[in-house]
């Protein structure tokens, strides 16, 4: 069994930008980093599979979403943070040290910073896949300002989709908003600010069948819930606004967790309900989602994690 001081599972913005503070404050912190084949566990988190990030500061001309991870990646390595990449199969933290596995290999560790982000759920559609950063997004705030003048589309119908629909529209020339039932999920005040906004159709009874378009999205096919029937709807942008999950199943019973399954952090702090065991990024985030925010909060869990060191070991 392999002894260290911090263990860090996950490796997206939040997860790589504590391995960076907590190796330049000589805590040797060993990253596991996920694995490749997985989305859930995937190295270097959802950025991984977008395209161009272009409001990530600190760079004018924008960059590649992998571009920006592998050099988060490089730079915690320059300071000597070392990377497993391997998913973490069990967690214990009912005992101190802390108790990690992945797979055949056991780690104890002083403290842990959790940092597994989230998904968004999505169709289901194997050309989601091809398509995504290609034209479809799960994220308008990051990619709305790519289809200025453009006739685009939202699909769901709870607060996500309309308030991304709704935001959508300084950009767009026209939002369909795509919805499998004939009524929202939404809020009520949310609802009445996308029913009254004049660039935005309700598309109602209809889902998402298949997407078109080999390299980029060209349109989708929609499908009537009511009678099956099918359509073309020609747009070069598609945002699939039908929630979140967090990755916590590993943490279940050990940490605690909102219904919904976000982990509980305190407030203004990056503290979980277990001593020595921070949470950042999209795992603790269900309002902001953002890589530079992820990135903030993984810097919060690595100044937090060491004051805790310095105080408690
Ligand atoms: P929700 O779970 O509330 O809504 C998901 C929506 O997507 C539902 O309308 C659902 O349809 C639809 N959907 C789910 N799966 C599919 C599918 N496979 N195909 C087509 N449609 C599907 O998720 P949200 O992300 O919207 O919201 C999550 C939480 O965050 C909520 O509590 C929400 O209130 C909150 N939130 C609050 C905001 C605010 O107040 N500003 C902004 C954003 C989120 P159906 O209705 O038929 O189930």
């Amino acid at each position: 069994m392999s002894h260290r001081q911090v263990i860090i599972i996950g490796s997206g913005p939040a997860g790589l930008t504590a391995a960076i503070y907590a190796a330049r404050a000589n805590l040797n912190p060993l990253v596991i980093e996920g694995e490749p084949s997985s989305t859930s566990d995937q190295p270097g988190g959802q950025l991984m599979l977008t395209t161009e990030v272009e409001n990530f500061p600190g760079f004018p001309n924008g960059v590649m979403g992998p571009e920006l991870m592998l050099n988060m990646r490089q730079q915690a390595l320059r300071f000597g943070a070392e990377f497993l990449t391997e998913k973490v199969t069990k967690v214990g933290f009912g005992s101190r040290p802390f108790h990690i596995e992945v797979r055949d290999q056991q780690f104890s560790a002083d403290s842990v910073i959790v940092s597994t982000g989230a998904q968004s759920l999505m169709l289901g559609l194997e050309s989601e896949k091809r398509l995504l950063g290609h034209g479809l997004s799960t994220c308008a705030t990051c990619d709305g300002f790519f289809f200025r003048g453009q006739e685009i589309a939202v699909v769901g119908g709870g607060d996500s989709a309309v308030e991304e629909a709704t935001f959508l529209t300084k950009f767009a020339s026209k939002v369909y908003l795509i919805h499998r039932r004939d009524e929202l999920r939404a809020s009520k005040i949310m609802q009445d600010r996308a029913l009254n906004n004049p660039k935005i159709e309700m598309v109602w009874n209809t889902v998402v069948q298949e997407l078109i378009g080999d390299q980029k999205l060209e349109g989708a096919v929609l499908r009537s819930t009511v009678d099956d029937s099918t359509r073309t709807l020609n747009v070069g942008g598609l945002f699939v606004a039908i929630g979140h999950r967090p990755n916590t199943d590993l943490f279940r019973g050990h940490l605690e967790m909102h219904d919904n399954g976000y982990l509980i952090t305190k407030p203004d702090s990056s503290y979980t309900n277990v001593d020595g065991v921070f949470a950042c990024g999209d795992v603790q985030d269900q309002i902001y989602r953002q890589a530079i925010t992820a990135a903030g909060s993984g810097c919060m869990a690595a100044i937090d994690c060491e004051r805790w060191l310095e105080a408690n070991h």
